[in-house]
């Protein structure tokens, strides 16, 4: 380590001690923006319990701390009355930080604002990051170091893997957070106008499962005594008051096309062709997949969204507004997927409703990439769909697994990959003993015969309804199969002569 950042740690642990000492003293209101823009990660959203916002999560939910996750372009977010700006930076997919994006921090940070500058990847291959992180006064160089996390009060914090760690542009004063066993920092800090820089060279959000996924306590937050007195100095240069409208902030660019509309941001503008095109080629085949048209979902009002997310491979949906994945080869396999999800609404699928989508989004995939001719997209739809069945048939007569009497998530003996597997396998079995359009006749008898309105759709129900589909009672074949599916139980209107 050089002389400087010796005497800058120095000098900084003092600092920060007095910094902590009136922050808990005054106990101020934090109003966080966890923004996610450059790197879209479930764990700051907004309604996780296991996630950063959690009951036990690292925000002190008692003591006058909020948060709202933002999807949006940085410069169109209103920071009036935030003190706090969570920035996650994403290197991995290297999105660029606009003029504009500078200009709108830096006037907050003069006036009295926080940011928080999250490293969690590789800087090294991501000159929009880079020259991001310079514009504050820090590189982050490629060598890792291992051993314990040090807090500027001296406790020690175990880190997940290796951490990268800082280097610091001399000019400015800056007061070190933490540092690793040898005394470089990896979490620092200092003034800017009113306001606080902090950057971290790694996520210190770390979380540790002790339970099972159900339970609402089943994530430690190790590293909250560490992450505390950061949010409260960050965010010490500004006054603000407590927030009634917590909702998450979508993405600010829309592209309106009828009967839906893309959102996205000043950094993902260039895909959205891509996804445009894909979309096209998908939707009238998952239409025909399903038999019906696309749900009205909850909000009949509403048009139907996809939002454009800063990473990779994954999705969520919350039927009439789906997120995907922005970095893909192409989009079938994940509007496929994600699509389907709101399909099957007002209703969610109680047998498996990861199920479903993962067979009609494998199948359309590879329907749609025969179509254009696209070889991969052909294989990974079908080999896929493969794989999963013969992890489920692990557990050959399905003993461990019973969908329709399954409470709240317990009882799942098998992992996720397993219980979804088993439906696959089931889905399959009907497709081929009654014929590919099976899955098509069951959501037709799904919108005639299940109520909108007013009525729980169970497991039972959705066994009921594979009968219609199939045109033969399967009460027997699920029994068969271990899944103590019970006729007597079924509420659809239809099922009760009721219609
Ligand atoms: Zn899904």
């Amino acid at each position: 380590m050089s002389p400087l950042l010796k005497k800058c740690l120095s000098t900084a642990l003092l600092l920060s001690t007095a910094v902590l000492m009136k922050a808990n003293a005054a106990a101020p209101q934090i109003n966080m923006i966890n923004d996610v823009s450059h790197k879209y990660t479930f764990f700051f959203a907004w309604k996780n319990p296991n996630s950063f916002g959690g009951k036990h999560g690292y925000v002190d939910w008692d003591n006058n701390q909020q948060f709202q996750q933002s999807q949006a372009t940085i410069s169109s977010v209103d920071l009036s009355q935030v003190n706090l700006y969570n920035l996650v930076i994403g290197a991995k997919y290297d999105l660029p930080y606009t003029p504009k994006d500078i200009k709108h921090l830096n006037r907050y940070i003069a006036d009295g604002g926080g940011i928080f500058l999250i490293n969690s990847e590789i800087v090294q291959e991501s000159p929009n990051t880079r020259a991001f992180l310079k514009e504050y006064g820090v590189t982050i160089p490629e060598e890792k170091t291992e051993g314990n996390i040090i807090s500027a009060n001296g406790e020690q914090y175990e880190v997940a893997d290796e951490v990268n760690t800082l280097v610091l542009d001399g000019k400015y004063q800056w007061d070190i957070l933490a540092t690793d066993e040898s005394n470089n920092p990896v979490i620092a800090s200092r003034k800017q106008g009113k306001g606080h820089v902090t950057i971290s060279s790694f996520s210190p959000f770390k979380r540790i499962q002790t339970r099972g996924k159900n339970f609402p306590d089943s994530f430690k937050f190790p590293n909250y005594e560490l992450v505390q007195p950061i949010l409260q100095q960050t965010a010490s240069g500004k006054t603000v008051a407590k927030r009634k409208d917590l909702a998450s902030i979508p993405t600010d660019k829309v592209k309106d096309l009828g009967t839906f509309q893309i959102r996205y941001t000043d950094y993902s503008t260039h895909i959205v062709d891509a996804v445009l095109k894909d979309y096209d080629v998908i939707y009238p085949i998952l239409e025909k997949y399903m038999g019906v048209p696309m749900a009205a979902g909850s909000g009949h009002s509403e048009t139907f969204t996809i939002d454009l997310l800063a990473t990779k491979g994954s999705g969520v949906s919350f039927g009439k507004r789906i997120g995907i994945s922005m970095f893909n080869d192409n989009y079938f396999g994940i509007l496929g997927h994600e699509l389907t999800h709101s399909w099957v609404t007002p209703h969610g699928e109680p047998l498996s409703g990861e199920g479903i989508a993962i067979h009609v989004g494998s199948k359309t995939q590879a329907l749609a990439s025969k179509k254009i001719g696209y070889a991969k997209g052909i294989t990974t739809g079908t080999e896929g769909l493969q794989k999963r069945i013969d992890i489920a048939l692990k557990d050959p007569t399905f003993s461990q697994w019973d969908p329709v009497n399954m409470n709240g998530g317990e009882g799942v003996a098998f992992g996720k990959k397993v219980t979804h597997g088993k439906y696959l396998h089931i889905l399959k079995h009907f497709e081929d003993s009654y014929g590919s359009d099976v899955v098509a006749r069951y959501f037709q008898f799904k919108r005639k015969l299940v109520p909108t309105n007013n009525f729980t759709f169970t497991g039972n129900d959705s066994v009921w309804l594979w009968g219609k589909a199939t045109g033969k009672d399967q009460f027997a074949y699920f029994n068969k199969i271990g899944i103590k599916a019970d006729k007597s139980k079924v509420t659809i209107p239809a099922a009760l002569g009721k219609s």
